[in-house]
């Protein structure tokens, strides 16, 4: 399985998941139609499946088009989504397993950001390739998704399944804001060499104009404060030892930063 970004809006990123052997593609939160069908073509592919992982519209925009294009697609998504995902098939919830090309992904159920919200993680099959991670706005590339029907503990919940993940897992998640959020990051992290070395390297990407997803969840793991809710440094910079606490009190300041 081979997975392509494609850039879509001001900031999205597309997936588009390509089994060369029977020449099919499923794609990951098409936000628009017009880049993935662009690709399918350069490919000589057809589509079969839309994974959405949450129903805001820069996730699913390009579901209808997509759908009358190749009218035997199928679109799944979480299960709590219903009604609010166009043409959504199948209703996934926690354990769930959904199978491409020679792949399985695993279905996590991650509401915060959404109340629906749900992700694909499709582990590896040998060790020459990584696990890979497709976790819409819940976790970002040195950040996490806004708040807007969840709470913080329900978030943390969230993000604790996604890091009990493999280190060496890709994360491919849906906007380009990680420098950013590693702005963010060194403002409450700012003795961690490793988020240092981060933000020096995220800033000659983005300068070049190169993307930063897929990142790798080792990274995120020692770099992004949104997973370091237990962290002693990140605790005395917020002035809790309270996981929740810790957590909402970032997400507030990430909030207005
Ligand atoms: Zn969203
Ligand atoms: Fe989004």
């Amino acid at each position: 399985m081979q997975v392509k970004r494609l850039s879509a809006l001001s900031d999205n990123y597309i997936f588009l998941l390509h089994d060369p052997e029977s020449n099919t593609a499923a794609v990951v939160d098409p936000a628009e139609a017009q880049p993935v069908l662009r690709c399918l073509d350069t490919l000589g592919t057809e589509l079969i499946a839309i994974f959405n992982t949450h129903h805001h519209n820069d996730h699913v925009g390009g579901n209808r088009e997509l759908m009358q294009h190749f009218p035997n697609l199928c679109v799944y998504g979480g299960v709590e989504d219903r009604g609010r995902i166009p043409g959504q098939q199948v209703f996934l919830q926690e354990g769930d397993r959904v199978e491409f090309s020679d792949r399985v992904a695993e279905v996590y159920f991650v509401p915060g950001h959404t109340r629906a919200h749900i992700a694909y993680y499709f582990p590896s099959i040998s060790l020459e390739d990584t696990g890979e991670l497709f976790c819409g706005d819940t976790l970002f590339a040195g950040g996490c998704g806004r708040l807007f029907e969840g709470t913080p503990a329900q978030m943390v919940d969230s993000l604790s399944k996604l890091r009990n993940l493999p280190d060496n897992t890709r994360v491919w998640c849906a906007h380009e804001y990680t420098l950013k959020n590693l702005q963010f990051a060194l403002s409450v992290d700012s003795q961690n060499p490793d988020l240092q070395t981060r933000y020096d390297r995220v800033k000659n990407a983005r300068r070049q104009g190169e993307a930063t997803v897929p990142s790798l969840l080792g990274i995120e793991k020692l770099t992004n404060p949104f997973l370091r809710w237990d962290d002693e440094a990140i605790r005395s910079e917020i002035g809790s030892s309270d996981s929740v606490r810790v957590f909402g009190r970032l997400r507030g300041m990430k909030d207005v930063f």
